[in-house]
């Protein structure tokens, strides 16, 4: 049953198998952080993902402890994962939030396997692994832990400056193995933020963060994501955004123009209706294609970051010291769009 395995492929089951088996205990909790949403505990069979087409993938692995995510950015692509469990891809995916209680242990007891090579382990491809939730459930550390005692490479793409909390486990992890940490920021513009990324840390906090990890000796570059045509592209915004990216000390910067799935795509439209009707009907013609920008728009954007970043000083994405930069979907390499196991613009 989808519910007691929770892989990352579409379920064929109904909503009745999430609240009809004994593998899901839902819990609601009144502190003001967790107001409005619901958690649905499962004890998951598997933690390890297999990414489809892994041949063209950078990494193979991923995991994911959480699925749903109440940073709850617009633009969200991993919106559509949640229709597999037959929930709701919009107010549902901010607010019923699936916690894989078990993920450490399993995890752990995984990685012992004598059928385990020890390939990299991505975290933070389908939904952010620092979201709120990772406050209270504590899972974060458990998995960090297994994977510094089995000295496994693994990597951690994030919006949640929640990961400070785990700093010294992922120093003792990055003393044994290969540690990327990378962050997203894709615009400083605080009236932006506000709006399509209302339950994440302000883009100033995370560029703290940033300072912070990199301070203490954990590389982190910035996943520059997403770019949003015509509120956040301006040459003013990118400038400022590259120059706060490299002011925190990030050791890369990737820029990645929105893209706009399915799932992600009508969310998105229904708030530009609401937010800013007028450029309604240039995305309409600039996503007309499909999900992806046309080409020459993105690689636009693509030289003009990099021209920043090689003006405020920002070193190539692979440095020495450990870090490696998460790839991210949309670049050369990553899986065509309807694979299962997503990266999303965190
Ligand atoms: S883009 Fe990332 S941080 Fe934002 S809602 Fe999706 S998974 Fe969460």
């Amino acid at each position: 049953m989808r519910w007691d395995n929770l892989a990352e492929t579409p379920a064929s089951s109904g909503s009745a198998a999430l609240f009809g088996t004994s593998a899901v205990t839902t819990r609601t909790f009144d502190t003001p952080e967790f107001r409005g949403i619901t958690f649905h505990e499962v004890r998951a069979r598997s933690i390890l993902n297999r990414v489809p087409g892994a041949s063209r993938m950078p990494f193979e692995w991923t995991v994911n402890p959480y699925r749903g995510c109440s940073h709850a950015c617009v633009y969200c692509f991993a919106r559509k994962t949640h229709s597999y469990l037959d929930l709701d891809t919009g107010i549902g995916f901010d607010s019923q939030i699936v916690v894989k209680i078990n993920a450490p242990e399993l995890l752990r007891r995984q990685l012992a396997s004598r059928q385990w090579q020890g390939a990299h382990i991505a975290m933070g491809t389908n939904v952010d692994c620092y979201q709120r939730a990772e406050g209270r459930y504590r899972l974060m550390p458990g998995i960090i832990s297994a994977l510094r005692d089995h000295a496994n490479p693994f990597s951690i793409l994030t919006k949640g400056t929640l990961i400070l909390r785990d700093l010294d486990l992922l120093r003792q992890a990055a003393e044994v193995t290969e540690v990327g940490v990378s962050v997203s920021v894709g615009f400083t513009d605080r009236e932006l933020w506000r709006t399509v990324e209302p339950g994440t840390p302000s883009p100033e906090r995370r560029l703290d963060a940033v300072r912070t990890l990199t301070d203490h000796g954990i590389g982190c570059g910035v996943l520059m994501a997403p770019v949003i045509p015509f509120l956040g592209d301006r040459p003013d915004q990118l400038r400022a955004t590259v120059r706060a990216i490299a002011e925190a000390g990030a050791t890369s910067v990737t820029p990645l123009v929105l893209h706009l799935r399915p799932g992600a795509r009508e969310w998105f439209m229904a708030w530009l209706r609401e937010h800013h009707p007028h450029l309604v009907a240039r995305y309409e013609r600039l996503y007309a294609e499909g999900a992806y920008a046309p080409r020459w728009y993105q690689r636009r954007i693509t030289r003009h970051v990099h021209e920043l970043a090689a003006e405020f000083g920002i070193g190539p994405s692979s440095r020495p010291g450990g870090h490696r930069r998460l790839p991210v979907r949309g670049e050369p390499g990553t899986a065509p769009a309807d694979e299962p196991t997503q990266l999303t613009l965190l």
